[in-house]
C-alpha cells in the first residue's frame, strides 16, 4: 500500500478523494503529520496555487509523496469570477454561506442591470446563468510534480437547495443532473461528476499505472 499525503483539512474532500483512489492508497492528511495552519495560496491560477500547496508540504515532510487541489467556480455574467478567488470571495472567513449570498446578489445586480440596458433599447450581451467548477491537482511523487485538471459543467441556481455536499453545492446545477442541485445529489453520484472526481481519477489512473 502507497501512502499519500492529501493537503487538506475537509473532511468531505478525503473521503471524496478516499473513494476514489481506492484500496491500494492510504490517504493521511497534514494533521496526521504533526502540521497545522493554512498553507499559503497566492498564485494567480489554479495550477499555481495546487503547485504552491503541495510544494509546501513536500518541504514540509522532509520529501513525502503529496498532492494538492485548487477549485474555482467560473461564472459567465461574473465573467469568469469568482474564480482563483472563489474560497474568499465574500472575505478572508471561507464562510459558505457568506460567499453564496456574495454569488446570488452579484448575479441578479449583473442581471438587473442588463434588463435596464435593453429597456433602452441598448444593446448587451446575453450572458448567461452558466457556470463551471475546475479543480487543479497537482501531485509530487519522488520529488516529480504532475498536474491533472477536471471540469463540471452546469449553471448557477436561482436559490439554494440541498444539504448534502459543501461550499457552493446548494447553488450549482450540475449539467449531468439538470433537475436539481448537486447538495441534492448523494456523495457518490457527486464523485462520478465532479470536477474534483474528475481530477482525481485521473490522478489515480496515473498511479495506478506506475
Ligand atoms: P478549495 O480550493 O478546495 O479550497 O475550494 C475553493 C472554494 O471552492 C471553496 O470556497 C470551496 O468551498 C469551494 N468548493 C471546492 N470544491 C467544491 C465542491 O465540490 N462543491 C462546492 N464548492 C466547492
Amino acid at each position: 500500500m502507497r501512502t499519500i499525503i492529501f493537503a487538506t483539512g475537509n473532511p468531505h474532500k478525503l473521503s471524496e478523494a478516499a473513494g476514489i483512489l481506492g484500496k491500494g492508497f492510504q490517504l493521511i492528511t497534514p494533521a496526521d503529520c504533526g502540521l497545522a495552519g493554512d498553507i499559503p495560496e497566492t498564485g494567480n491560477t489554479l495550477q499555481a496555487n495546487s503547485l504552491l500547496k503541495a510544494r509546501f508540504l513536500w518541504e514540509q515532510t522532509g520529501g513525502k509523496d503529496c498532492f494538492a487541489d485548487d477549485t474555482g467556480l467560473e461564472v459567465e455574467i461574473l465573467g469568469g469570477a469568482p474564480g482563483v478567488h472563489t474560497a474568499r470571495y465574500a472575505g478572508e472567513g471561507h464562510d459558505s454561506d457568506a460567499n453564496m449570498n456574495k454569488l446570488l446578489r452579484e448575479m441578479a445586480a449583473r442581471e438587473h442591470m442588463a434588463s435596464v440596458m435593453r429597456s433602452y433599447g441598448i444593446a448587451t450581451p446575453h450572458a448567461t446563468r452558466r457556470a463551471r467548477f475546475r479543480t487543479s491537482v497537482t501531485l509530487i511523487l519522488d520529488g516529480e510534480i504532475h498536474q491533472f485538471e477536471g471540469v463540471m459543467e452546469g449553471r448557477i441556481a436561482l436559490a439554494r437547495s440541498g444539504a448534502e455536499g459543501f461550499g457552493y453545492d446548494p447553488v450549482f446545477i450540475a449539467d449531468a443532473y439538470p433537475g436539481q442541485t448537486v447538495a441534492e445529489l448523494s456523495p457518490k453520484v457527486k464523485n462520478t461528476i465532479s470536477h474534483r472526481g474528475k481530477a482525481l481519477r485521473a490522478m489515480a489512473e496515473y498511479l495506478q499505472s506506475l
